[in-house]
């Protein structure tokens, strides 16, 4: 017998329509083939400002304390948390969602007393409902909040959200992770003081680094801590003087990702933020019209669509697994069963980054199409795409 180790990989190409990984381009791929450098190398140096520089304008930020953390989006999650948390400190995490259960987890695990504010799976996070909340308590120093929650498919109004937290004197923390790249997310103009992402999902870069930026108040509140970051991996002070400081040593960086990410970048620029979020809204648009022309209702409530990520509920008698099977099976084309609350009741079907083409959302309209012809659904063919189509069309109009 021979182990299948002794084959060489060669990793299929999958259509990535899930709630990330999302497709990598290939000059992405490319980047990341470059030599190692060392971590101390001044060509890394400069491969690593040319990151932060852009990763500004993708927050739409001047924070000095922007950079990629050496993780995925959770890695960044706990870096919020545990930088910002001391100890018996009070916080309010709003949960809508998978991501909102798991920042609560996060804060708790840092040792905050957690507060939270639940609102049911769908719905946006409101903001008079957060005013009337935080009332409740006195010297909260934090607000966690998901702007786009990719469990349900549903975007909050960041900037609105931000007022009420400033109103009470607390910082806003941001997760980004699904709406970086795929929608506006200006942090200096809303007065996020602390937002987070990851480059697998809207970025396009593979999974592995996830973007911090820190306002200024927020590192004055980190830098004014009276116990240690109980993280040393995810302590910022010391991931801030190896990115813009002192160069020291922290922990070696995943130098040949942090190439790929600047490549990714420099597409984002290269199209032009604006250019890229409209591409996001008129693609998803499409894919909204054809899973309703399908018959399927879509999860999310209307006016807080996600454009990166789509749920929609699986038809009655139709098993979840098994279409999900066919679809990567036959078609190579990957997307999310429901997680949570929606676990077996939705599908996530992502267009994030460089997944995010016409193309896609044909062919997993026309896969979809014929798979559930095949369980017994009623489908009339074409009819998804020519409304996919025409929503396209008139996008603009
Ligand atoms: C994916 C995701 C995360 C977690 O990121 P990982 O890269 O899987 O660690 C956090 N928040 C949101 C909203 C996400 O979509």
């Amino acid at each position: 017998m021979t182990s299948s180790y002794m084959n060489e990989l060669h990793a299929p190409q999958k259509v990535l329509l899930g709630p990330g990984p999302s497709t990598v381009h290939p000059r992405v791929l490319q980047a990341l083939a470059n030599p190692v450098m060392g971590h101390l190398d001044p060509a890394f140096f400069q491969v690593m400002d040319d990151v932060c520089e852009m990763l500004r304008e993708v927050f739409h930020t001047t924070n000095s304390m922007t950079l990629p953390i050496s993780s995925t989006g959770t890695g960044a999650m706990e870096t919020a948390c545990a930088n910002i948390i001391e100890p018996g400190d009070e916080v309010l995490i709003c949960r809508n969602g998978y991501f909102g259960i798991r920042l609560a987890d996060i804060a708790e695990r840092c040792g905050a007393t957690v507060h939270v504010m639940d609102t049911p799976w769908g719905k946006a996070v409101d903001a008079q409902m957060l005013r009337d909340e935080i009332k409740q308590y006195s010297g909260l120093k934090a607000v966690g909040v998901v702007h786009a929650e990719t469990s349900t498919g549903v975007l909050s109004d960041m900037k609105e959200l931000v007022e009420v937290i400033h109103e009470a004197g607390a910082l806003a923390i941001v997760d980004a992770v699904t709406s970086l790249g795929g929608h506006e997310v200006r942090m200096d103009d809303w007065g996020i003081d602390i937002c987070y992402s990851a480059t697998q999902k809207c970025l396009g870069a593979p999974p592995g680094l996830a973007p911090i930026s820190l306002s200024p108040a927020a590192m004055d509140v980190v830098s004014k801590r009276s116990t240690k970051v109980q993280s040393f991996y995810f302590n910022l002070k010391d991931l801030e003087a190896y990115w813009n400081q002192t160069r020291a040593y922290h922990h070696t960086s995943p130098i040949n990702m942090t190439y790929a990410l600047r490549e990714a970048l420099r597409m984002m620029m290269e199209e032009g933020l604006e250019n890229r979020i409209q591409r996001h809204a008129r693609v998803a648009a499409g894919l909204r019209a054809g899973v309703e022309a399908l018959g399927l209702s879509l999860l999310a409530e209307e006016g807080h669509r996600l454009n990166p990520l789509t749920t929609l509920s699986i038809p009655e008698g139709v098993e979840d697994a098994k279409v999900r099977r066919a679809l990567l099976n036959d078609y190579d084309i990957e997307i999310g069963g429901g997680l949570g609350e929606f676990a077996g009741k939705a599908w996530r079907i992502g267009l994030m980054g460089e997944s995010c083409r016409e193309k896609n959302v044909f062919a997993v309209l026309s896969a979809l199409e014929s798979i559930l012809a095949k369980e017994g659904y009623e489908v009339a063919f074409g009819a998804s795409l020519s409304a996919a189509q025409r929503a396209i069309a008139t996008f603009d109009e």
